[in-house]
């Protein structure tokens, strides 16, 4: 994956998101304070606009970009956390000018282990790293195998989503709604959600960069 496709990334997530915004909304008002949607909307929004702004030269520095745009621009948790998470991941790739899968993968791994230092959580917590662990452990299998990119995210996106989803009967033990005790179970974790736009964005990244044929 080249630099444009990185940037193509960010911008499916910042549309993604964008769709997606009143469900996260939804989700933190249930276990939290209602504005994980508006805040993600607009560090996207700003990252899109930077990355239009000053189009970077390698996906390094498009992950670092965007890394920093989302620390300056979004409140609350998530913005360090998501910010901290492409930042790693930016300085993972270093100058390379192509990602393979596997690559990547280490990238994202990179970023996890920015998300656990920095949040401090762990596994089964009900945060975003229920959906991005499993993610990241979907798209390193696939690279060993050697599958095409295009199934590597399908998987890493199915991973995802079930980590979000199993999420629900959780007790948050991590973050603001974990003030809630036993009363935050029954509910999605709003930053597992958002993590599964966030990877489900590299399928949809991978088919709009892919040459149409017919
Ligand atoms: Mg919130």
């Amino acid at each position: 994956m080249d630099t444009r496709f990185f940037v193509t990334w960010m911008e499916e997530i910042t549309t993604a998101v964008h769709a997606g915004r009143d469900r996260l909304t939804r989700l933190d008002a249930a276990i939290g304070d209602a504005d994980h949607g508006a805040n993600l909307d607009r560090g996207f929004t700003a990252v899109a606009e930077a990355l239009a702004a000053r189009p970077p030269g390698t996906p390094g520095a498009v992950l670092v970009l965007a890394g920093t745009t989302l620390i300056r621009k979004v409140g609350g948790a998530s913005g360090p956390l998501y910010g901290t998470a492409f930042r790693e991941m930016g300085r993972a790739l270093g100058e390379a000018p192509d990602v393979p899968v596997a690559a990547l993968a280490s990238a994202l791994e990179a970023g996890l282990a920015g998300v656990r230092r920095l949040g401090g959580a762990e596994d089964g917590d009900k945060t975003m790293v229920d959906a991005l662990a499993p993610a990241i452990r979907a798209l390193a299998r696939c690279a060993g195998e050697g599958g095409e990119p295009e199934e590597a995210f399908a998987a890493a996106a199915a991973a995802a989503e079930e980590g979000a989803k199993a999420t629900v009967p959780l007790v948050a033990r991590k973050g603001r709604a974990s003030y809630l005790g036993p009363r935050s179970a029954g509910h999605e974790d709003p930053g597992a959600a958002s993590t599964v736009l966030i990877v489900g964005a590299l399928g949809t990244a991978a088919a709009r960069r892919r040459p149409r044929t017919g």
